[in-house]
């Protein structure tokens, strides 16, 4: 079992096993596909695990953090202020929290529905900050567990353009249960690729988690949301 306390020497070693193991797989899926290593960003998906990994994470030299409860993630964010860090927010947003996640996060992926839009603008603006945007694509068309329906996502992504304090970045999605990831995320490549063609500085491709990075890169995944292969498998009601 392992122990999760700060500086804990035996927690910083399986940190960077996890880590050595996902930067391994990174590399072989960029080689695969004829990417370069730097063309895919690893977001380390710490929820439910403390501050305490997140600075190993950064000791080991990983710079991209998400989160998806804002409730935890305002919290970490605080603890981690001294850290150079870049925070993605990636679960379902209530619009009642965008305040506060406008505060500290530097990108928010799960950005669904024009409400959405209109209060993270607001919320970004009177944070006097900037906050990046990602549509969030629903590729089953079933928008019950987040994510727009792709037909939506043109329209989505015009009104975040044009919305003042926010950035449109690009696309994030999930690969839906029951079928085969590669094939969503091609579909999410081509959603893209039409998002881009009327935002050339939409450039992230967020998609792929521990258990289909590989097929994400393989179909332009800019961005790698990964949480269980760098920390472990997550322990239910921890905070
Ligand atoms: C938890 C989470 C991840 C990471 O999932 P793992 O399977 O643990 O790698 C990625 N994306 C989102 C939106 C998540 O909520």
């Amino acid at each position: 079992m392992a122990i999760r306390r700060g500086g804990d020497v035996s927690r910083e070693q399986e940190i960077a096993a996890g880590l050595a193991e996902v930067e391994a797989r990174i590399a072989r899926a960029c080689r695969a596909a004829g990417r370069e290593r730097g063309e895919v960003t690893l977001v380390a998906v710490t929820k439910t695990y403390p501050s305490s990994d997140i600075r190993i994470l950064a000791r080991l030299g990983v710079r991209d953090i998400g989160e998806n409860r804002d409730q935890e993630a305002s919290v970490k964010a605080r603890e981690c202020a001294d850290l150079p860090l870049t925070w993605h927010f990636v679960g379902q947003l209530q619009t009642n929290k965008v305040r506060s996640v406008a505060g500290y996060a530097h990108l928010v992926h799960s950005v669904d529905r024009s409400r959405l839009v209109q209060a993270l603008s607001r919320a970004a603006e009177r944070a006097g900050r900037e906050v990046g945007c990602l549509v969030q694509v629903a590729l089953d068309d079933d928008p019950a567990r987040g994510g727009a329906r792709p037909v939506d996502v043109p329209r989505l992504a015009d009104e975040i353009a044009g919305s003042p304090g926010l950035r449109l970045a690009g696309v994030m999605a999930v690969a839906p249960l029951g079928e085969e990831p590669g094939k969503a995320f091609a579909r999410l490549a081509e959603l893209a690729r039409a998002v881009q063609a009327s935002h050339p500085g939409a450039t992230i491709v967020s998609a792929g988690m521990s258990g289909d990075l590989d097929e994400a890169i393989a179909h332009g995944a800019t961005h790698v949301r990964v949480g269980t292969a760098l920390l472990g498998p997550r322990k239910l009601f921890v905070r």
